[in-house]
């Protein structure tokens, strides 16, 4: 499946990116992985159980935790039908997650991709554990050039890492990898064009996370350039809503939280699953 390994890390800000992974120790991602063994970089969607806010505090971690993993069954539902002998990427993997969930789901073949070397081996460790090593491999490579052989892949999906680069250039390789018909899955928070350019909250998210976030219309123009055609669409906005006010009242909070309420809340921001096809 894979030609000669492209360099991976191809600019200074990709450089940076590499290293704010590769230092991340937060205990909202840490902790919340250590539930059961399933690590995310996501934000959560659905309503919470209020009893937990009774304590103890491992009952709100347990909660953020089931709320990051229906984020991502929420997105594999919409990567289906994947058959075993598919094959999956997984751009910008983080610590794995979504990866493993997708390989226990379908029994396929998933490739996870980031820039971060810890996180490639903490994952691939989650994998040995878990005895899926070689159906789940992390590797340590560019999502805007993977590297992988053209029209290989029957799904990818981007969790939150499309921030993170040109959507252009991330939409040309994945609709170079995908095989005709196949699909991608894309959750992430992009900023509303009606209400106009990058509002002071969604300026404060960007600042944290040293990303840019994009306008919802680049998404489409950006797809739409590739061959990609939306099937589905889906403001997950009012769904994450109480994911960030369960954050904001726990020990894991790490002061971002207030950001994304007031983004969310004045519609500045959303959050948005879109799923498209490569025709
Ligand atoms: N999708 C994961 C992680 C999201 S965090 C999850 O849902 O848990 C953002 C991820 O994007 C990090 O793993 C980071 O290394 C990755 N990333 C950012 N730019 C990238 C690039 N150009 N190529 C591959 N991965 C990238």
């Amino acid at each position: 499946m894979t030609t000669a390994a492209p360099r991976v890390l191809r600019t200074a800000y990709q450089e940076s990116i590499a290293a704010y992974w590769n230092n991340e120790q937060d205990p909202v991602n840490i902790r919340l992985g250590e539930v059961d063994g399933l690590y995310h970089h996501h934000y959560g969607i659905g309503e919470y159980d209020e009893s937990v806010l009774a304590g103890p505090e491992e009952r709100v971690i347990a909660e953020l935790h089931r709320l990051e993993t229906a984020q991502a069954d929420i997105l594999l539902d919409h990567l289906r039908p994947v058959a075993p002998e598919d094959r999956l990427l997984d751009g910008g993997s983080g610590r794995g997650g979504t990866s493993i969930m997708a390989n226990r789901r379908f029994g396929c073949r998933v490739d996870g991709v980031t820039i971060s070397e810890k996180q490639v081996a903490f994952a691939n460790e989650q994998a040995a554990r878990r005895g899926v090593s070689d159906r789940v491999r992390f590797h340590f490579r560019n999502m805007l050039d993977t590297g992988f052989d053209t029209e290989s892949i029957r799904g990818i999906w981007t969790n939150e890492t499309t921030m993170y680069v040109d959507l252009f250039e991330l939409f040309r390789e994945f609709s170079r990898l995908l095989e005709r018909g196949g699909r991608y899955v894309c959750v992430t928070g992009c900023y509303n064009d009606v209400t106009g350019g990058r509002s002071k909250a969604v300026s404060q998210i960007d600042e944290r996370y040293t990303c840019s976030v994009h306008a919802r219309s680049e998404y489409f123009r950006a797809l739409a350039a590739n061959d990609f055609v939306p099937i589905n669409v889906v403001d997950l906005t009012a769904q994450t809503i109480p994911y960030w006010e369960l954050r904001e009242k726990s020990s894991v909070a790490t002061g971002i939280e207030k950001s994304f309420l007031t983004a969310y809340r004045e519609g500045s921001f959303h959050y948005l699953l879109i799923a498209a096809d490569r025709i």
